[in-house]
C-alpha cells in the first residue's frame, strides 16, 4: 500500500552502485526519522573541537554543509563525510532529507547505509524518493515520469525535453484543461439539480469551448512521436547483397570501424550494431549480413538474422552501387524485403542507398521501376563520406519529425500520458455530438467527467494505486 509507508524513513545509496565508483558516494534518507538517525551517526566536527572529545548532539540547520565524522555504535570511525540537511518543506520529498556525502569505492557508503538501516531507516524501493514528491504535492505525476525520462536520457535533445517537462509544461496545460472540464461540469450539474431556475446553457459557446479544449489535446498528442523517438531512439537496419559497402556505410555514418569492411562477399555474419546522434535522436545502426541466396549454414543464419532485423527496425536502408548498377541479386532482396514489410506496394519507410558514386553514375540504378517503391533514394559514397548529410535528413524526415524537431525545449507526452489525452479526446468528440443533437445533459455529464477523469490520471489527481506502483516501479533505486 503505498499511502501509508509515509510514516517509515527511506534511505538509499544515490550514487551508481557497481560498476566504476566515483571519488564519492551519498547517501539520501528521507522521512520524519531522518534527523535523529542521522544523530546516531554522525558527529559534526565543529562540536567536536568545541566541546572536546565529548559527543554531542548534532542540532541540523536547513540547507547547510556540516563537516564530520560517522561512527558506529562502538564509537569506532567509520568515514569522513559532509552531510547536507534538507528540511521539511524545503526538500525534494518536502520531508526532512538529509544526504551524506561519503568516500568513494562502495565500502564506506555501505558502511554507512548500513548504520542509517540499524537505526531504522528502511531501504528505499525504486523511484521512492519522487513518489513521495508526488505524493506530498510537491511534484505532480507527469513530472515524476520526466524525472525518470531525465535519467534515462540518452541524448542531450531527450534530457531537454525531459526537462521541459519536469519544468511543468504538461501539467499546466493538463491543469488548465482538467478546470475547464469541471468548470463545464458544474455549469451542466447545476441544471440536472436546479432544472427551472437556471437559464438554458448556450450550446454554441459550449461548443466552441469544447473545440478549444479538443485543439490543445491534438497539439499535446502530436508530441508523442517524437518523445518515444527521443526516448527509445530509432532503428536503421542496414541491408543489401554483399559487397555493396554495407559495411563501409556503417562504419563512415558512425565514424567508427565496427563492422569489418572486406572484399569477400557475405563476410558480415552477425549483427553489427552502432549508436549515433542524428538531429539529437539515438539512433541504432544495424549492418546486417548480405541477404542473398546461400547454402552456407553459418551464413544462412546470417541472412535470416538481417531479415529480423529489417522487420523490427524503424527504417529499411538497402544498399545497391552505382558500380554494378541494380542486379538480379538486388531483386531477390528487394522481394524478400516487400515480403517482411508486408506490403504489396512500396517499402514503407525505406531509403534505397546508391554506393560507390565514385565509380559511376547513379542512372544504372535511378533507371529502374524499383527506385519508385522506396520513400528516398541517397547517393553515397561510403569511402570519401560523401552523402550522409542527405542520408540524415532523409531519415529524419520519414521518422516524421518533420514540423517539431528535436532541438527545441518543448515538452513531449509519453505513452501512458498519449492514451489518456486520446481518451478525453473521444469523450470531447462524444459530448460534441450529444450536444449537435440536443441530447438531454445527464449525457453530456458523463463525457465531461470521463474527460476530466482523462486530464487527472495525467497530472495524477485521479490514479490507482496500480498505475502508481507501475510507474514508479520502473524508476532506479534512489531517484
Ligand atoms: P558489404 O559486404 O556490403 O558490407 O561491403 P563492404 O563495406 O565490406 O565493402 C565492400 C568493398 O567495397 C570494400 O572493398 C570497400 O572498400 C568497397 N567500398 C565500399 N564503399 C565504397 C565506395 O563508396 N566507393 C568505392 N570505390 N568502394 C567502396
Ligand atoms: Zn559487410
Amino acid at each position: 500500500d503505498l499511502s501509508d509507508t509515509s510514516d517509515d524513513t527511506i534511505v538509499a545509496i544515490v550514487t551508481p552502485v557497481g560498476g566504476q565508483h566515483g571519488a564519492v558516494e551519498i547517501i539520501r534518507l528521507s522521512g520524519p526519522s531522518a534527523v535523529a538517525i542521522v544523530k546516531t551517526l554522525f558527529v559534526p566536527s565543529r562540536r567536536k573541537k568545541k566541546y572536546g572529545k565529548l559527543r554531542t548532539e548534532w542540532s541540523p540547520v536547513s540547507h547547510m554543509v556540516e563537516y564530520g565524522t560517522v561512527i558506529d555504535a562502538s564509537g569506532a570511525l567509520v568515514d569522513e563525510v559532509l552531510v547536507v540537511p534538507m528540511l521539511t518543506p524545503r526538500s525534494y520529498t518536502r520531508e526532512d532529507v538529509i544526504e551524506i556525502q561519503c568516500h568513494g569505492g562502495g565500502i564506506c557508503s555501505r558502511r554507512v547505509l548500513h548504520l542509517c538501516l540499524e537505526a531504522g531507516a528502511r531501504l528505499a524501493q525504486p523511484g521512492e524518493f519522487t513518489l513521495r514528491a508526488f505524493l506530498n504535492g510537491r511534484l505532480d505525476l507527469s513530472q515524476a515520469e520526466n524525472v525518470a525520462q531525465l535519467v534515462s536520457a540518452k541524448t542531450i535533445s531527450a534530457a531537454e525535453t525531459a526537462l521541459a517537462g519536469l519544468q511543468g509544461g504538461l501539467s499546466v496545460l493538463v491543469r488548465s484543461l482538467r478546470a475547464e472540464c469541471i468548470e463545464m461540469l458544474a455549469d451542466v450539474d447545476a441544471r440536472l439539480d436546479f432544472d427551472d431556475e437556471l437559464p438554458d446553457l448556450n450550446a454554441n459557446l459550449l461548443i466552441q469551448k469544447i473545440e478549444k479544449i479538443w485543439q490543445q489535446v491534438q497539439q499535446a498528442l502530436k508530441t508523442e512521436k517524437r518523445g518515444k523517438l527521443l526516448q527509445i531512439g530509432i532503428q536503421v537496419a542496414i541491408v543489401g547483397r554483399p559487397n555493396v559497402g554495407k559495411s563501409s556505410l556503417l562504419n563512415a555514418w558512425s565514424q567508427t570501424d565496427r563492422a569489418i569492411v572486406t572484399n569477400v562477399a557475405g563476410t558480415t555474419r552477425d549483427i553489427v550494431e552502432a549508436g549515433i546522434v542524428v538531429g539529437g535522436f539515438p539512433v541504432k545502426l544495424l549492418d546486417t549480413a548480405g541477404i542473398r541466396e546461400t547454402h552456407d549454414v553459418v551464413e544462412s543464419i546470417g541472412v535470416e538474422r538481417s531479415v529480423v532485423a529489417a522487420k523490427g527496425a524503424d527504417v529499411i536502408v538497402m544498399v545497391v552501387n552505382a558500380q554494378d548498377g541494380w542486379t538480379q541479386d538486388d531483386t531477390h532482396i528487394f522481394d524478400k524485403l516487400l515480403r517482411v514489410r508486408d506490403t504489396c506496394s512500396g517499402l514503407a519507410s525505406s531509403i534505397l542507398v546508391i554506393n560507390k558514386i565514385d565509380q559511376a553514375p547513379t542512372n544504372s540504378v535511378t533507371r529502374t521501376e524499383f527506385v519508385k517503391a522506396f520513400d528516398k533514394v541517397v547517393p553515397t559514397c561510403a569511402l570519401q563520406r560523401l552523402g550522409f548529410d542527405d542520408l540524415e535528413a532523409a531519415l529524419l524526415d520519414l521518422v516524421g519529425t518533420g514540423d517539431v524537431t528535436s532541438v527545441g525545449q518543448m515538452w513531449a507526452v509519453n505513452q501512458r500520458q498519449a492514451e489518456q489525452l486520446l481518451r478525453a479526446s473521444e469523450a470531447l468528440e462524444r459530448l460534441k455530438g450529444s450536444i449537435q443533437q440536443c441530447l438531454p445533459i445527464d449525457f453530456w455529464a458523463v463525457d465531461i467527467k470521463e474527460a476530466a477523469i482523462a486530464f487527472g490520471e495525467i497530472s495524477g489527481d485521479v490514479v490507482s494505486e496500480e498505475v502508481l506502483s507501475r510507474i514508479f516501479s520502473k524508476f532506479c533505486i534512489g531517484k
